[in-house]
């Protein structure tokens, strides 16, 4: 492989017991089928980004208010950004630093909120994230944490429940996102909620970035106080994150970033964030995300199809989960018999699960990945059968590298960009 090749020539000149580990890791990205519904594979460009000189530039602050001298270049790569970001996704402000999507949450909380406040979020088991009020996170820690869920008959959001849920707890902020949600928002709906309720919104949008940005998802930004999003799942970045706000938040929003929840900023990964963005301007972007979402629609079909139980009957965004109470099966089980098939997924909770968080009932997987590998409807077909034969077959050890081998030639046949 061309391009990745040169880069480990170099590490390894360097440290060849890591480049060797390094390696072995490109490997696995190579031949494995990734349908872990978070990850996706960066450009070559956005690599180059994040593996160049801009790591060697301290610039805390803001562009143009920069407590650092030297910060002509770097000024220049954050604006371009920022415009990027503003522009495709109509957002007033962005604050392109959060190094993750955890800690553009906890910058969004200090804009928001004060240390105690209530916040309302989605339930974890229900979908919702650790950042989202978790009591082992800082949202649940510093804050007063209060939950809304799905309704135990469709499996999806019920807005009137969440409504009845805003007018019992009166959140300072109602936060609305998900990582394991396989449904659209209705952001007009929750910003009602909040709007009837005196509380902020606050959409984080980690997941489905991506989508919204090329079109494939409602846009969130019209309707929120602030939007927080990852750059490494859906949108095909480098790792990171970012808060989107309105004009009257700009100013709490990066005082909240730095110095509030950060130190300097990954000029680098800026970089990587702002070749990504522009990637979105391309037509073949908004394409990307219309065939993220009818694969999954495809996979989800094909899966129901082998007589398999999706959470709320089937998914309308990139990630579905399948329920394993109906075949007496446990997540750990079913995630360790798929890595030894070369197929990564990952274990899950779903809505009323009675089972532990480490060991869940159900399976999580998602199309951003092998969408962009290039693959289609075909491959859909041929995954879920794969996916479904080694469910129905737990153990069976033919069956695992009958489904092995077929897993490879999918990959083989779409091969990474790092060639
Ligand atoms: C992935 C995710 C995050 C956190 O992202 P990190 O970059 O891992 O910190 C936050 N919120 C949601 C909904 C997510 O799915």
């Amino acid at each position: 492989m061309g391009m990745a090749k040169d880069r480990l020539d170099v590490i390894a000149s360097a440290d060849p017991e890591l480049a060797a580990i390094m390696a072995r890791e490109l490997e696995r990205q190579e031949h494995t089928l990734e349908l872990i519904p978070s990850e996706n594979i960066a450009s070559p460009a956005v690599l180059a980004a994040v593996g160049s000189w801009l790591t060697n530039k301290y610039a805390e602050g803001t562009p143009g208010k920069r407590y650092y001298g030297g910060c002509e270049f770097v000024d220049q790569v954050e604006r371009l950004c920022q415009e990027r970001a503003e522009k495709l996704f109509g957002a007033d402000h962005a604050n392109v630093q959060p190094h993750c999507g955890s800690s553009a949450n906890l910058a969004a909380y200090m804009a928001l909120c004060k240390p105690g406040d209530t916040i309302l979020g989605m339930d974890l088991s229900h979908g919702g994230h650790l950042t989202h009020g978790s009591p082992v996170s800082f949202s649940g820690i510093f804050y007063h944490a209060e939950f809304y869920g799905v309704s135990p008959e469709t499996e999806q959001l019920d807005y009137d429940l969440v409504r009845q849920r805003a007018r019992e707890v009166r959140p300072t902020m109602l936060v609305a996102g998900a990582s394991a949600y396989p449904r659209v928002f209705d952001f007009a709906a929750l910003a009602d909620i909040a709007h009837e309720v005196g509380a902020r919104l606050l959409v984080d949008m980690a997941h489905f970035a991506g989508l919204v940005a090329g079109g494939a998802h409602p846009n969130p930004v019209p309707f929120a106080d602030v939007v927080t999003l990852t750059t490494h799942k859906t949108l095909r970045g480098p790792w990171g994150g970012m808060v989107l706000c309105r004009d009257e938040h700009t100013k709490a929003v990066d005082k909240s970033v730095f110095p509030g929840a950060q130190g300097g900023p990954l000029l680098h990964a800026i970089a990587g964030k702002a070749v990504a963005l522009k990637a979105w301007g391309d037509p073949e972007m908004a394409d990307y995300a219309q065939r993220v979402v009818a694969n999954a629609g495809r996979l989800a079909e094909g899966l129901m199809a082998e007589d398999l139980r999706l959470v709320s009957g089937g998914t309308d965004n990139h990630l579905m989960l399948i329920d394993l109470r109906p075949l007496g099966l446990t997540g750990r089980q079913v995630q360790e018999a798929f890595d030894r098939a070369g197929i990564t997924v990952n274990r899950n909770s779903i809505p009323f699960d009675e089972a532990s968080k480490f060991n869940p009932s159900g399976i999580r997987l998602g199309t951003p990945a092998v969408t962009t590998r290039g693959m289609g409807g075909a491959e859909m077909d041929e995954i879920a059968h794969l996916v479904a034969l080694l469910i129905h077959n737990l153990g069976d050890e033919k069956v695992s590298a009958e489904v092995s081998r077929r897993a490879r030639a999918l990959c083989e046949a779409h091969p990474l960009p790092y060639g």
